[in-house]
């Protein structure tokens, strides 16, 4: 069987869990703050708040730069549901945009043409890891006077300009699920150069207990504190960051040149089908975290057939959220996307794969999407 994705655990993950296991601490100490330090020297030099899920990490940005009901946030419409339920949680509205046909990312054309005086901020995710033209995108926020939450659970460890994602920018959200670019378990982060934010986010990951962070870091905890702030338990956990303290050492080494030379096989060996294209999504430093492509003249359906025979499993990302009954009640209105949704398929794309495996999912692939 060929996974679509699949977590990467090693020796040295379950040494690490097991060593917190045997400490007997597991709620949130010292093993979170060393791996908030470690990813605030990845991202240099950027505070980094660790939470349990890449959706928590949007939800609290978005309660922490103030958003709440009435407000309207940009969303490109073809993204995982848990963008658009992160706005939901906050009260807000998620507005639900139109992507381009070249890279599936949010179309700023069509989203200038939604801002309304009650829209407070957008959200680009960097579909396929690939985060597009960010000085257009953080342009067209300053122009609007927009916030800007990066949906960055695809790009960790890419770079834009030579700068890492998270490293820049207004407020950046990662995810660390078991099949990300790197894993806590499941888990998140929010990356921001914004002290109240920062502040914030650190505070509601525990219920609001205001500055309760410290306390833990310093293996105490709050008794006579005060809250003042809706929270919520999203706290990361010692077992979820020992985790993650050593994926992150095997991103760089391991995981990202993997990912990058199987993408570069299938972009390689699939350029000449005639039902197939690729996206235009490479950048300078993009560790891909799907491989999706689009299959046209309706042949979509019949190429997850013929591999999902052969046992490789297939994924499509996403359904678009106007689709769905909670945003937008299913009626069709974004013509690119509702395309692409027809012709998506994602290919299988680890780190656990072999050349071999791309080399076979590009054999079927070639036999039924009209290779030379
Ligand atoms: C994975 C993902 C999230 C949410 O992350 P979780 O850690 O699974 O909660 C959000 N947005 C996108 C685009 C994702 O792929």
């Amino acid at each position: 069987m060929t996974r679509l994705s699949r977590s990467i655990i090693g020796e040295a993950e379950i040494a690490a869990v097991r060593t917190v296991l045997e400490r007997g601490f597991l709620g949130m100490g010292k093993e979170v703050e060393c791996f908030e330090q470690e990813l605030f020297a990845y991202l240099d030099g950027t505070p980094v708040a660790c939470v349990n899920t890449g959706t928590a990490a949007l939800h609290l940005a978005l309660q922490a730069i103030g958003l709440g009901p009435g407000d309207e946030v940009l969303v490109p419409t073809l993204t995982y549901v848990a963008s658009f339920q992160a706005v939901s949680a906050c009260g807000a509205t998620p507005v639900a945009c139109e992507v381009r046909e070249s890279d599936a990312l949010l179309d700023l054309d069509d989203a200038a043409r939604r801002v309304t005086e009650r829209t407070r901020a957008i959200m680009p995710v960097h579909y396929a890891s690939y985060p597009g033209d960010l000085d257009a995108l953080y342009a067209f926020a300053r122009g609007h006077g927009l916030r800007v939450i990066e949906d960055a659970a695809h790009a960790f460890g890419c770079r834009y300009r030579g700068r890492k994602i998270g490293s820049f920018g207004d407020v950046v959200c990662f995810s660390f699920d078991g099949i990300k670019n790197i894993t806590s378990g499941e888990g998140g982060a929010v990356a921001t150069r914004d002290k109240q934010v920062h502040a914030r986010v650190c505070d509601a990951r525990l219920l609001g207990v205001e500055k309760d962070t410290d306390q833990r870091y310093r293996g105490e905890r709050s008794w006579e504190f005060e809250v003042s702030a809706q929270g919520w338990r999203y706290h990361m956990s010692e077992i979820m960051a020992a985790i993650g303290r050593v994926q992150l050492t095997r991103l760089d080494a391991e995981f990202g040149p993997a990912r990058v030379s199987f993408a570069a096989r299938y972009r390689e060996r699939l350029a000449d089908c005639r039902n197939l294209r690729l996206f235009d999504n490479q950048g300078e430093h993009i560790i891909p975290h799907i491989f999706p492509v689009r299959i046209v003249a309706g042949r979509r359906d019949a190429l997850m057939q013929a591999l999902n025979a052969q046992g490789i499993q297939t994924g499509m990302h996403y359904k678009p959220n106007h689709l769905l009954a909670r945003f937008g009640g299913g009626a069709p209105r974004l013509a690119v996307a509702e395309r692409l949704w027809d012709e998506l398929l994602s290919l299988p794309l680890h780190p656990g794969l072999a050349l071999s495996d791309v080399d076979r999912v590009c054999d079927i692939t070639r036999g039924i999407c009209g290779a030379p």
